[in-house]
């Protein structure tokens, strides 16, 4: 492709972009496709000649969206946003159009120090004290993962990556039921073991871990022989918004010296209103944190925001070369590929640079403070209408329910006539054992009319049972 054509298509590809955006409302939320039905459009051996960007184009139109589910839609209430703004879609076309591979210093060394700036900016936006030091991940479960790599080696003297885990003592990490599935997959991926994710039992509204529970835990874990190796804490399960009480929790894990990790995978971003701190408050006193500002905070997937105490357990895990150790970050030059799993990294913090600059903080708080509001405003009104009940209260902006008197299969039934209508999609969660129906409003072309339409789909809905 000549430089011309590529001009054309992607001053081409931008307008059918804000043509789609704009029109997003009209279509329905979650995709009707039937399972095989795109594979079947496509052809079933690549071409061995060229084709016209035209007829690629227009397969794109027609074999591919329709066969999308809409995140962008402002009535995407299922699982957690992923908001994409506009000028975040820039600064990716850019990054994208450089494709630098930002893995040293070396190999770029705007992308280096942007990502440095851009999560000191972040640290200050959600109120982490000075001396937290930032990388970019890929998502929140590759965060995870090298905090508890960092658990596995700082339990065992730093002998598990050389002398593998055999022979070694049994290590234990603890965390609650409500801690997002990408725990387990860390633990399993470690080496550890998912006998040895022992899970604290929970209370109160906010299904926090009980401290005390997780002190004995521990003490026990250590009178029979096993190593106790860190805690995961939460800041907004994905089920239903579940807050561990940090504080507590950091104050037992230093007691008995093990590594903390905070899991705000969605719930962070909301840390840049002061307003919401308390749900996480003695954060400070944790050694990694993780956050998605790929979720709430209009900065598109991937970008996640991992910051830790101290980098130096975290690089001496996984840096390949330990010796770099000693200059580390001394004379201004920072290798991020040596702080997490890949080797090679995309320019990230870019987009990161243009949402702030874009919209401000005070923009950002805006569209958080909204959704909070407007889902609570919705959650009241459910619960004021005898059909349906509230389950868990909102969180944030995620509450969960259900359709009073009726049994599991019934409140499928129900989630399964709320996403085929399609005027907005959203998804159910098991509580306490029993399907109830899950919502959150995060997307930032929501409106409140768009979150209480939700109020009108599942009055009309109920009845039909
Ligand atoms: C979304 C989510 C994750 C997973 O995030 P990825 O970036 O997709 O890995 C982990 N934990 C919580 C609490 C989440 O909400």
């Amino acid at each position: 492709m000549d430089w011309d054509s590529f001009a054309r298509w992607g001053a081409k590809i931008s307008d059918w972009g804000a043509g789609y955006h704009r029109g997003l409302r009209d279509l329905p939320v979650r995709a009707s496709t039937r399972p095989g039905s795109v594979a079947a459009g496509l052809p079933q051996v690549p071409p061995e000649t060229p084709e016209s960007m035209e007829s690629v184009f227009a397969d794109f139109e027609r074999i591919v969206m329709p066969g999308m589910t809409h995140w962008q839609h402002p009535r995407f209430f299922a699982y957690f946003p992923a908001n994409a703004t506009p000028p975040s879609m820039l600064a990716e076309f850019l990054a994208t159009t450089v494709a630098a591979q930002c893995m040293l210093w070396q190999t770029s060394p705007a992308a280096t120090e942007m990502e440095t700036v851009m999560m000191d900016w972040l640290r200050q936006s959600v109120g982490l004290p000075e001396g937290f030091k930032g990388v970019i991940q890929d998502s929140a479960s590759s965060a995870t993962l090298a905090a508890v790599l960092v658990m596995r080696e700082r339990a065992l003297d730093w002998a598990g990556n050389q002398k593998g885990l055999t022979g070694q003592p049994r290590l234990r990490v603890y965390a609650s039921n409500e801690v997002h599935t990408s725990v387990d997959r860390a633990i399993w991926i470690a080496g550890i073991g998912a006998e040895n994710l022992v899970r604290i039992p929970t209370q109160g509204p906010l299904r926090a871990m009980d401290p005390a529970a997780l002190d004995a835990a521990i003490r026990a874990d250590r009178a029979a022989g096993y190593r106790p190796a860190g805690v995961v804490a939460c800041t907004g399960g994905t089920g239903t918004g579940a807050c561990d009480d940090i504080s507590a929790v950091v104050a037992v894990a230093r007691a008995h010296g093990l590594y903390t990790h905070v899991d705000a995978a969605w719930a962070g971003s909301a840390m840049i209103c002061t307003e919401f701190r308390n749900l996480w408050s003695g954060v400070e006193g944790a050694d990694s944190i993780v956050f998605n500002p790929h979720k709430w905070l209009g900065v598109q997937f991937d970008c996640a925001a991992h910051f830790l105490r101290d980098p130096a357990p975290l690089v001496r895990t996984l840096a390949i070369r330990p010796e770099y150790l000693r200059t580390h970050g001394a004379d201004g030059i920072i290798n991020y590929s040596e702080w997490s799993v890949p080797l090679g990294r995309r320019f990230r913090a870019l987009k990161i640079w243009f949402v702030l600059r874009h919209y401000g903080l005070e923009g950002l708080r805006q569209r958080i403070r909204n959704h909070v509001l407007w889902s609570q405003a919705l959650a009241a009104q459910i619960g004021a209408d005898p059909r349906f009940e509230i389950v868990t209260e909102p969180v944030l902006s995620l509450f969960t329910f259900r359709l009073k008197g009726a049994d599991d299969a019934a409140q499928q039934a129900f989630v399964n006539r709320i996403n085929d209508d399609g005027r907005i999609y959203l998804t159910q969660t098991r509580v306490a054992d029993g399907v109830v129906i899950r919502f959150q409003a995060g997307q930032f072309d929501a409106t409140e009319a768009d979150v209480m339409m939700t109020y009108e789909v599942i009055s009309d809905l109920a009845g039909a049972a």
